[in-house]
């Protein structure tokens, strides 16, 4: 039986990724100039230039978050880079003393209190040309306070249409979801998965003066030009639902809804669709098979969700082959089982694995030794057509919605991931990892 073959061969090859990505330590000479700059700066009690310096480094390196990690007798400074968790350097206590409070005072974080968690915000201003904002959060902890503070670089927030890496049939149907006047399109995946961006460079395709475009976020992580950019408030009842009714009085036609957290939210988005609206927003499910069982699961009656909704995206982010020191490899017995039940399954049998070429890595210090540089999506997305509709409208069974999603050219996003793998944009294993 081919699919036993391949469960086999996937479950062989993720064991051995998971087993290596445990033993693989990221290296780089950079490091260690990291953390002579800052525990200089913090000597001579510069702490302004010791979180600059960390704020840059994570900038030069690729990181889109420092984590502040307190040991019993040691703080841990990491980085993520491309998605993955990597410590830097260690600082003392009294070192990190100095670093907290700076970073509370430079986010208006309450100076004295450190037995709750806080969060708050503040602009760096890196040269003549360039700002980035730094969210800060404080999470109480055994030895002290751990602190995570998430970069926001306002030049990766938006990236070029092209660049999301919607190829062959999701960039077709992806160009005809976001060309129809109404309709919901729902991006969905877990929390680092590139939603952000994913929303943001599709609403950046779609700004123009002739549309009004509302944003309802929580918070504003990026200002774009021309959108009109709402946030959430607890404190002042601006929720969701409230927030979301807001917008809609506000003629537009184009909105963007952050997140769908309960039904009242979801009951007012889908009727903004019904009324007419284009309706972006996301969802925390696994895939796109989920999210319908998910927003059934809320509540939505099946006709309403068949009228109302048009596209799900589901997406994962997965790191890019290091152009520098990425070189041809012999495919493995269980890459090629993948690789052919892949193609049985998306009809591509015609085409033999024999002429298609894997890549590897040999690390170099370009990619910090991670063999990694960048990241990019894989997806699946599902069209609802009619067919789709009716078998929703009528009793339906998520497996039904998916055999026929087939039938009008899903990939699975696992499958996006191996023909991307194939086109040399990453490897087998790093698929088999995140998804
Ligand atoms: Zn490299």
């Amino acid at each position: 039986m081919p699919t036993k073959k391949t469960d086999t061969s996937t479950e062989e090859l993720k064991k051995k990724v998971l087993e290596n990505e445990e033993k693989h330590e990221y290296q780089s000479s950079k490091f260690k100039k990291i953390e002579d700059q800052v525990t200089w700066a913090l000597s001579r009690q510069a702490t302004d230039d010791a979180l600059r310096d960390v704020s840059i480094w994570a900038l030069v390196v690729g990181s889109s978050d420092v984590h502040y990690e307190c040991f019993e007798t040691y703080v841990v400074v990491r980085f993520r880079i491309d998605g993955v968790l990597v410590d830097i350097f260690r600082l003392t206590h009294a070192q990190y003393k100095k670093i907290v409070e700076r970073l509370k005072y430079a986010a208006s974080l309450k100076l004295n209190i450190s037995n709750i968690p806080q969060d708050g915000k503040y602009s760096l201003k890196i040269d003549e040309t360039k700002k980035i904002d730094v969210r800060v959060s404080t999470l109480p902890i055994h030895y002290g306070e751990n602190i995570v503070c998430r970069i926001l670089d306002s030049a990766k927030a938006v990236i070029d249409f092209e660049d999301l890496g919607f190829f062959w049939t999701s960039k077709r149907m992806l160009e005809r979801a976001i060309s129809q006047k109404a309709g919901m399109i729902l991006v969905t995946g877990p929390t680092g998965s590139g939603k952000t961006t994913t929303l943001y460079t599709i609403l950046n395709k779609l700004n123009s003066r002739e549309k009004k475009i509302i944003t309802l976020e929580d918070p504003i992580e990026y200002e774009l030009e021309w959108i009109v950019q709402s946030e959430i408030d607890d404190k002042n009842w601006v929720t969701f639902e409230s927030g979301l009714k807001a917008c809609l009085r506000q003629d537009p036609d184009i909105i963007m809804v952050w997140e769908i957290r309960d039904y009242n939210t979801l009951n007012t988005a889908t009727s903004a669709s019904l009324t007419w609206h284009l309706v972006l927003s996301t969802l925390h499910t696994k895939s796109a098979a989920d999210t319908l069982d998910r927003i059934i699961n809320m509540g939505l009656k099946p006709y309403i969700l068949a009228s109302a909704l048009d596209t799900i995206i589901a997406q994962r982010l997965v790191r890019k082959i290091c152009p520098d020191c990425k070189v041809e490899k012999e495919k493995s017995p269980q890459e090629i089982s993948i690789i052919e039940a892949m193609m049985s399954e998306i009809w591509m049998k015609w085409l033999s694995s024999d002429n298609l070429k894997l890549y590897k890595w040999e690390w170099c210090s370009k990619c910090n030794h991670s063999g990694f540089k960048g990241r990019m999506w894989v997806y699946e997305i599902i069209t609802l057509n009619e067919n789709i509709k009716d078998l929703i409208r009528s009793w339906w069974s998520v497996e039904e919605v998916i055999a026929e999603a087939r039938n009008w050219d899903l990939i699975t996003m696992k499958e996006d991931g191996i023909l991307k793998a194939i086109k040399w944009f990453t490897t087998i294993e790093e698929i088999l990892r995140v998804i």
